[in-house]
């Protein structure tokens, strides 16, 4: 069946998945629930590797305006600083937190999804579909109770933790809900606060971590603990910071106070024939390490290059049975580690409390164990190393894996110097030569999904070697510049 895509939930993720889709010029509708967006600041970072994936679809600049950059994270036990976070060295183009908002985020996709020509179709609720092998069949149903009937050739529930795709599908969410009540509050700061650091200060009585959003404004998160679950007043925040960050704080000019529940639950599998499951809807889990929009984010970057090619007929369907395994991996991996930093943060035992607080301050002193934190953060540690998509080859060599990140780099294609990231916004994959001129690809094999580039050694880019790189930036396989056909034949079971 031909017809559109039709996204559900305008998001995020929803947003992320139509726009990315669109730069292919996949026909798209989007449609949501709600008659507006949402005002609500919640996701306030975007991290590197979010960044480096806007970056390859053209469009970071216009974050990059809109937000500030956090230059790093501090962990204190009451006054006493244990580990001291610096961003400044991850190996990106863009090595800090992106500190926004989430509805100016949103604004942004939706302008840029504007720009591509979709807008976000209101009041417009997916309220049940039908799918066979050929397609889906959606009914709509608008806000005068009204019904639209739409064939689409694949339906993305990209409608959040309450998610009626998942429920029709019947997917369990497994998982739990975490017994601590916490408390949000968007407010004015004064005191001393740094403007372009994330504080997390760990006191006896509970947690308060402090986000700066712009100038003296900040987001504070507190757990209240045994307290009743209720939105908190201005005074119950200033009296939670003055007890855990100190006197010489003042909270005002609220402009968001609220409480909520941790949750932590996850789909097993991702997608069902044509319908598909990517943020929210997919996995939630706590917000501590900020993790929860970015991964959504990067699950429709996936889905979207590998949806693309199958409707240009460049690859075939079961190239989407790739996402599932791929993204639920992350999923595991995000949760897991949001799971560890929260119950970490939130030991009360005397003696675990002891022995965390020198665990974290071993870590304040080892470089290379901050490293792998900070690259855990800003999500730059993530692959796909043991997908079907990353086979290794026997000449595998140093360096970069199968599965791994391909940090950008500047390049040599026919069309001139270029960077890799510039290359991949095509939506095609990349053969890249290392140390070697331009790949000269036979015309049997110069098909229409790779662009070949040379480049000088760097650091993960051997020389003497050939690297495939996906469409989203990580490493299909590699081998030696003498055998790129191997890499090549890859694709073809693909087709
Ligand atoms: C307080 C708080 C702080 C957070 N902090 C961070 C952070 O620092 N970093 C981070 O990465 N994440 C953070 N998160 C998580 C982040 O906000 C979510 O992960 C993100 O909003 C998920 O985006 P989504 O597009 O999947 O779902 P949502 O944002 O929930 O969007 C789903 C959309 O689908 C629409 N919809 C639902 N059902 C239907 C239907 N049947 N038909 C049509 N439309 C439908 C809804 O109206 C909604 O617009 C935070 C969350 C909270 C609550």
């Amino acid at each position: 069946m031909s017809g559109p895509v039709l996204v559900v939930g305008a998001g995020p993720v929803g947003l992320t998945l139509a726009l990315a889709l669109r730069q292919q010029d996949i026909a798209v509708r989007l449609v949501d629930l709600a008659p507006q967006p949402s005002d609500r600041s919640k996701a306030l970072v975007i991290w590197p590797r979010t960044l480096e994936l806007l970056d390859l679809h053209g469009c970071v600049e216009p974050f990059l305006k809109a937000g500030i950059q956090g230059h790093g994270a501090r962990i204190q036990v009451g006054q006493r600083l244990l580990v001291a976070l610096s961003f400044s060295k991850v190996q990106s183009r863009f090595p800090y937190a992106l500190m926004i908002p989430q509805n100016r985020t949103e604004a942004v996709l939706a302008q840029l999804l504007a720009e591509r020509g979709v807008q976000v179709e209101r009041q417009l609720e997916l309220t049940d579909f039908a799918a066979s092998e050929s397609g889906v069949c959606a009914e709509l149903t608008r806000a005068d109770g009204s019904k639209e009937t739409m064939q689409c050739s694949y339906l993305l529930g990209c409608d959040g933790a309450h998610s009626v795709v998942r429920h029709r599908l019947g997917l369990a969410y497994s998982g739990e809900t975490l017994e601590s009540n916490w408390v949000l509050a968007d407010v004015k700061l004064d005191g001393p606060a740094a403007a372009d650091q994330v504080a997390v200060v760990w006191n006896p009585d509970g947690i308060l971590a402090l986000f700066p959003i712009v100038g003296d404004r900040f987001r504070i998160i507190g757990d209240v603990s045994g307290a009743e679950a209720a939105d908190p007043s201005l005074e119950q925040v200033q009296s939670l910071v003055q007890q855990r960050l100190g006197s010489g704080f003042r909270a005002h000019d609220p402009i968001w106070l609220s409480h909520f529940r941790i949750n932590e639950r996850k789909v097993d599998r991702y997608s069902v024939g044509r319908v598909f499951l990517a943020g929210d809807a997919a996995h939630i889990h706590s917000p501590a390490g900020g993790q929860g929009m970015n991964t959504g984010m990067q699950d429709a970057f996936n889905l979207a290059w590998k949806l693309a090619l199958v409707i240009q007929n460049k690859a075939g369907m079961h190239l989407l049975e790739t996402y599932s395994p791929e993204r639920s991996r992350i999923g595991d991996q995000v949760l897991r580690n949001a799971s560890v930093l929260t119950r970490v943060a939130l030991l009360r035992q005397p003696l675990l409390r002891r022995l965390r607080n020198l665990l974290f301050s071993n870590l304040g002193r080892s470089r290379r164990l901050q490293g792998r934190f900070v690259q855990q953060l800003c999500e730059t540690d993530l692959h796909y190393r043991g997908s079907a998509l990353s086979p290794v080859l026997a000449r595998s060599g140093p360096g970069l894996q199968p599965g791994d990140r391909t940090p950008d780099l500047p390049c040599q294609a026919p069309s001139g110097e270029t960077r890799l990231y510039e290359l991949l916004r095509r939506g095609c994959f990349v053969l890249l030569s290392v140390g070697a001129p331009l790949p000269s690809l036979e015309l049997s094999l110069a098909r229409d999904w790779v662009v070949p580039a040379s480049a000088e050694p760097r650091p993960g880019y051997a020389a003497g070697r050939t690297y495939l790189i996906r469409p989203d930036a990580y490493l299909c396989s590699c081998t030696s510049s003498a055998d790129q056909d191997d890499l090549l034949a890859l694709w073809d079971q693909w087709r």
